[in-house]
């Protein structure tokens, strides 16, 4: 591995693990998070999780453990490129998601509804939550214990409500300060992921068509340059060539532009990274635009295309039907999540016991969800299956 540059996260300048443990034999801090992340249930489901299209769709489309892959994938790359910590950056990606509920944001935002009275429902501060204390398998403390930047990284959002009570993880949302450079430019390797990918399984679903997506100029240029070279080529094959050198377009731009402008400031430390005003890591302007409008485009034409808002609009009912069932009457949820119900009631906690709910349907895959919400609603269907 090559030297790590003076303003990369490492084992030594690390803030640590909010329990004391002894130092792994044989990896470092950053391996050792990667792997209980890998061996915790919550990766498991993010097999069954939705990125866009509900997992019945088809076995072909992303769903969130692949869109983790992914972003891993990308981001290792940058990392290393640029002499930052590619282990922090490959912990963070495969964790990132891990607060999702199911269906997409289409849950999240169902959940988040349904959750308004009891403070609202964040992924990404859900997703810290499943780190920190949802995830049980060590004896010695709840959650992973993960190190403080793969925490740091994993909340990428936050509301300034939220952020108050997080303690030092919580100050940079208030302060106006960036997390590492690690955290940095994983958050954007998910932009590049989840752009690029979502064309691919636009078009696979023929949701989309090649010539509408011409109207992006991004993709134009691309398709064009790749027109020049092969004239023959065509559908899926040139698809996924143009995908592949978007992303890659997109990596090299971002590499780029970030060496500039750390450069610019040259930290010294990952502590003079977090006091600058603005991120380090981040694309040219002009790759800004190009991503702007490929947003847009993905927007307009397939996160609101017809059939899509179709299942998006069973998938909020669906969670929104879930919640009030459980909450007019907990003793429709299975015995572990009636216990931690009845914990939070006992101590008076409205609030509590609501998000005891909301933590037992967020982790719900997409369809244990549909089969819960058969099993409560549908008199014809077993209870047991
Ligand atoms: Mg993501």
């Amino acid at each position: 591995m090559s030297t790590l540059a003076p303003f990369a996260v490492n084992d030594q300048n690390s803030l640590g693990r909010q329990h004391a443990e002894d130092r792994p034999a044989y990896r470092s801090e950053f391996q050792r998070d990667r792997d209980r992340i890998i061996h915790s249930t919550a990766f498991r489901r993010l097999e069954y999780k939705t990125q866009v299209f509900v997992n019945h769709e088809g076995d072909l489309f992303r769903t969130r453990l692949t869109h983790s892959i992914e972003v891993a994938q990308i981001a290792r790359s940058i990392a290393r490129t640029l002499n930052l910590n590619e282990d922090l950056t490959e912990a963070i990606a495969l964790a990132h998601d891990l607060g999702h509920t199911p269906f997409g944001h289409a849950g999240q935002d169902a959940l988040n509804n349904c959750m308004k009275p009891y403070g609202g429902f964040e992924h990404n501060l859900q997703s810290l939550r499943v780190v920190e204390q949802l995830e049980c398998r060590y004896a010695e403390f709840p959650g992973l214990n993960l190190c403080y930047e793969t925490r740091e990284g994993i909340l990428k959002h936050c509301s300034p409500q939220n952020a108050r009570q997080l303690g030092m993880l919580g100050e940079r949302f208030t302060h106006g300060h960036q997390p590492s450079l690690e955290a940095q430019l994983t958050n954007l390797a998910d932009e590049i992921a989840y752009n690029n990918h979502d064309i691919d399984d636009g078009l696979r679903a023929g949701l989309l068509e090649i010539e509408q997506i011409r109207e992006v100029a991004f993709f134009e240029t691309h398709y064009q340059e790749l027109k020049s070279q092969y004239p023959e080529l065509k559908d899926r094959r040139l698809t996924h060539e143009i995908i592949r050198r978007m992303i890659n377009r997109m990596v090299t731009d971002l590499i780029d532009s970030s060496r500039h402008l750390i450069a610019s400031q040259f930290p010294q430390s990952t502590d003079e990274v977090r006091k600058q005003r603005q991120p380090l890591i981040g694309f040219s302007q002009e790759m800004r635009d190009a991503n702007l409008e490929l947003k847009r485009f993905l927007r307009q034409n397939l996160y609101l295309h017809y059939r899509v808002h179709r299942m998006t609009t069973k998938a909020q009912r669906i969670v929104k039907e879930l919640f009030q069932a459980f909450m007019e009457n907990y003793r429709l949820l299975p015995p572990e999540h009636q216990g931690h119900y009845q914990e939070q009631k006992s101590h008076d906690d409205q609030a509590g016991a609501a998000r005891s709910i909301a933590d037992y349907i967020a982790g719900m895959t997409d369809r244990y969800a549909i089969s819960e919400h058969k099993r409560i609603f549908n008199p014809y269907q077993s209870i047991d299956t």
